[in-house]
């Protein structure tokens, strides 16, 4: 397998050489493996291994001798734009081609600072390494598009949050790190042939079908990008997947999910649910994702106006189109969704009533989401769960429910709700034991546990009570962002 550089024909200020920090410094034997995804390695056929990781993770050894590079990117965080983001503390340490051909990046994070680190220390701790590692596997899993995570390491050093913690560099494969705000980017800096290489590289990565000219090429680029972000988006709402952070320079175009920072599982249903520390307005709240999703894609578009041959005007009426389709894409797809969820094998109109009396169920008696979903199903089995106990409002829901599916065969109901409603979750509290568990030991016998339940989520059998058990009533979890 050989290695590229990726993006250095996007430009010279796109793309900056930078080393990582132990490059030199530090011995790799300071480095420790204590995360390997083999599954990734061998799918890729990386030929990183489980012995050489600490030589790459620490850039003591290159892929064939390509500098690492930092990307540029702005973005809007939380709405507000800023206009110089890019890999703060992350290097792209090469490209590849798979073996069918498609393009993946391999990037390291918390590898030290680049000329984009701001005032940040270009550092990255243990927990949040741990958390994307076993999230990204257990989104994947779910059958959720994302990045992946194929290692992590200890660097021996010390990273100065609110106290003195591990230091560690993970290594991200993605199918590429190109971002809306890599779009903002380059509109910013009015470069034009940047936008056009950047799209086109996007286009044979993801959208090779696209085989219009000339502005019904970037309306048909815009339209692909919007639909995989309905398709991600989606996912996330189907799985209880609150990402946190939606900014647009954590938008991929390719509908990756990317910057697992203060993500968080939605437990007690509710669309209003916030875990993210920062995000003190909600802009991020469960509910409030298909909409966010909608405003990346515009900047998206916006970004893209200079390039358009027809007039502004006529351009944006194009865009807006554009728009409007996400809207409809989304509406469909999230109801083909809920029909899955429910077993339901084709929609009819009054399916909305039915699907909207669970969904107040659920809220008032604040069920948990994945328990309820997975015990409908299992009640498709003739099994309880048994960690679950069933109020009466949902028992006369249920009833109403079973007329309507009754006209279905009861197998092929339950194989669909089985195939979109996981049995398990990466909970909360357990990630957060299992980070306390890396930072104490280096290890984790819990996750040992857990991580194959976690690669097999929509296995139905009898688990262990602390695998399924819900989120307690008094639970004030919060996630914080860049620790
Ligand atoms: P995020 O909120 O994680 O998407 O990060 C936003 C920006 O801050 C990105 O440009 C990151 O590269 C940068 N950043 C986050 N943490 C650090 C850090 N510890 N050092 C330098 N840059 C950082
Ligand atoms: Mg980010
Ligand atoms: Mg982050």
């Amino acid at each position: 397998m050989s290695f590229f550089d990726r993006y250095n024909q996007v430009g010279t200020h796109f793309c900056v050489s930078n080393s990582p920090k132990f490059a030199q410094a530090t011995c790799a034997d300071s480095f420790k493996l204590l995360l390997w995804n083999d599954n990734i390695a061998q799918k890729h056929h990386i030929p990183i291994n489980k012995e050489s990781a600490n030589l790459y993770l620490s850039g003591h050894l290159s892929l064939d001798g390509i500098e690492a590079k930092a990307l540029a990117y702005s973005g809007h965080q939380f709405g507000h734009f800023n206009p110089t983001l890019g890999d703060g503390r992350a290097h792209l340490i090469g490209s590849f081609n798979d073996r069918s051909g498609q393009a993946y990046d391999l990037q390291l994070k918390g590898s030290g600072s680049t000329p984009f680190s701001r005032a940040g220390d270009g550092l990255c701790a243990l927990g949040p390494a741990v958390r994307e590692f076993v999230m990204s596997q257990a989104l994947g899993a779910l059958n959720v598009p994302t990045t992946d995570c194929l290692a992590v390491v200890t660097t021996g050093e010390v990273v100065h949050r609110n106290s003195p913690l591990s230091g560690a560099v993970l290594c991200r494969v993605a199918s590429s790190h190109i971002r809306v705000g890599s779009f903002q980017y380059l509109a910013l800096q009015q470069d034009d042939e940047g936008l056009k290489t950047l799209m086109e590289l996007a286009i044979a990565r993801y959208f090779p079908n696209i085989s219009e000219q000339g502005d019904a090429r970037i309306i048909a680029f815009l339209r692909a990008v919007c639909k995989k972000q309905v398709e991600l988006v989606v996912h996330w709402m189907r799985v209880g997947f609150i990402h946190g952070v939606m900014n647009t320079d954590n938008t991929l175009v390719g509908g990756e999910t990317i910057d697992y920072g203060p993500c968080a599982m939605l437990e007690k249903f509710d669309f209003e649910q916030v875990f993210s520390s920062i995000d003190q307005h909600g802009r991020y709240a469960f509910g409030k994702q298909p909409n966010m999703a909608s405003w990346n894609c515009a900047r998206l578009a916006e970004s893209m106006l200079t390039l358009f041959v027809a007039e502004q005007n006529h351009a944006i009426e194009q865009v807006s189109e554009v728009m409007v389709e996400f809207a409809n894409d989304f509406n469909n797809q999230y109801q083909q969704m809920w029909s899955k969820k429910l077993g339901l094998l084709d929609w009819r109109e009054s399916d909305s009533e039915l699907l909207s009396q669970l969904l107040t169920i659920l809220q008032s008696e604040h069920l948990d989401y994945t328990n309820t979903f997975a015990a409908l199903s299992n009640s498709m089995l003739d099994k309880p769960l048994a960690c679950f106990k069933v109020p009466q409002s949902l028992l006369s829901w249920q009833q109403r429910w079973q007329a309507r599916i009754k006209e279905y065969q009861a197998a092929e109901v339950s194989a669909l709700m089985c195939s979109v409603n996981p049995a398990v979750i990466p909970r909360n509290a357990l990630m957060e034991q299992v980070i306390a568990d890396y930072y104490q030991q280096h290890k984790s016998e819990l996750l040992s546990q857990w991580l194959p339940l976690l690669n097999n989520p929509y296995k139905y059998q009898e688990y262990e009570q602390k695998f399924l058990a819900a989120a307690p009533d008094e639970q004030h979890y919060q996630t914080f962002c860049g620790t």
